[in-house]
């Protein structure tokens, strides 16, 4: 058995894009678990945009990683060794298990998985948070009706593939935005979305014309900046912007708001953001409905996975600013 557990650190807080000064790794012996603890062998790690803003100290929905602490992350593992009633050796779990080999846990937050249902991955995927993100916010939060115009930014991302995949489902047309011809052939190929607009090469506002002529209902944004400046020249009556991210101000030094936010006058327009985590009560809802969507084949999950363990964690981060991700971005530790 390996008696060593390699962690990421968080070292020191970074300006910009995170470098190899924002990290340290660590090596300490594998953890033993006290009555009703349990400790998992991690196999997976979830790379999520949210980790840059875990990084500043500011205020927020969750306190910041502190300097020194093992980053967090949302990750996939088997219990190893338990001490606790509810968890036995062999079982897969999910939980906040943190840039390491292993981890302890009192089973806070800590959720079964069955790898015969659903590869390991799609737990983190279209059945984990990020799937449950898509989920709520363009069905609670976007008040998604059947028949409306939804378009959708970072749609060959891991929120945003499964958010369009739903609205194609609720019977509305979508939209999908994406960085390069790859991304968006895949989601009117292979997600059946009605078209997809290449941000990197075209005119966002003048292609939302051709595409969406009776204008947009719901936008379920990820990446905010000049994408969400140009949707909001093209709402329709009433319409729903649902704030999930805002990818491309993540590293900013200087955050950059909507200048075009006094469209939502004309337009009777709202603009909402939402933190997933509040819909924990309502998580089972979710899963049940994109698992049904999943077994009966209406719903693709992709999964982006790196090898590569632990210490392949900081350089995997930064694929999801480089855009190098489509779908689910995973590092693959043991
Ligand atoms: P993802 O979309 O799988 O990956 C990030 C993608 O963002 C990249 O592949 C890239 O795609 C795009 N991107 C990167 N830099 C960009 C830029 N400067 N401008 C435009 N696009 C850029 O990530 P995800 O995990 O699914 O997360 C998507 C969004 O959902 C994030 O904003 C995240 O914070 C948010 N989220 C919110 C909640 C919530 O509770 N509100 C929960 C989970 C996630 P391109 O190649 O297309 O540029």
């Amino acid at each position: 058995m390996n008696l060593t557990n390699h962690q990421v650190r968080l070292a020191a807080r970074p300006t910009g894009l995170p470098d190899a000064s924002s990290w340290e790794v660590t090596t300490e012996l594998v953890p033993a678990p006290a009555s009703n603890e349990f400790v998992v062998e991690v196999s997976h790690l979830s790379i999520d945009p949210a980790m840059r803003g875990w990084m500043n100290d500011v205020r927020s929905y969750i306190p910041p990683v502190e300097i020194g602490a093992v980053m967090r992350a949302l990750a996939l593992g088997q219990v190893t060794a338990s001490e606790h009633p509810d968890f036995a050796v062999g079982d897969h779990v999910s939980g906040a298990f943190g840039v390491q080999e292993f981890a302890r846990s009192d089973g806070s937050g800590v959720n079964k998985v069955d790898p015969a249902l659903a590869p390991l991955p799609t737990y983190l995927g279209a059945l984990g948070i990020t799937g449950i993100t898509a989920y709520f916010g363009l069905l609670d939060v976007g008040r998604l009706k059947e028949g409306e115009t939804v378009v959708v930014s970072g749609a060959a991302g891991s929120v945003g593939s499964v958010a369009g995949q739903i609205a194609k489902l609720r019977g509305c047309r979508v939209i999908g935005i994406a960085g390069g011809p790859e991304k968006c052939a895949w989601t009117v190929d292979e997600l059946t979305f009605d078209a997809a607009i290449d941000y990197k090469s075209e005119d966002v506002r003048q292609a939302l014309r051709g595409h969406a002529p009776d204008r947009v209902d719901v936008f379920f944004d990820n990446v905010g900046g000049d994408v969400l400046d140009a949707v909001l020249t093209r709402l329709a009556r009433g319409a729903r912007i649902v704030i999930s991210g805002g990818i491309s101000q993540y590293n900013a030094t200087q955050i950059r708001g909507p200048s075009n936010y006094l469209a939502l006058i004309a337009a009777r327009g709202t603009m909402t953001g939402f933190v997933v985590f509040d819909y924990l009560p309502r998580y089972q809802e979710a899963i049940t409905e994109l698992a049904g969507w999943l077994r009966e084949g209406k719903l693709v999950s992709r999964e982006h996975v790196v090898e590569g363990g632990v210490q392949a964690f900081p350089e995997t981060l930064l694929k999801l600013f480089a855009g190098e991700n489509i779908g689910k971005l995973v590092l693959a530790v043991s």
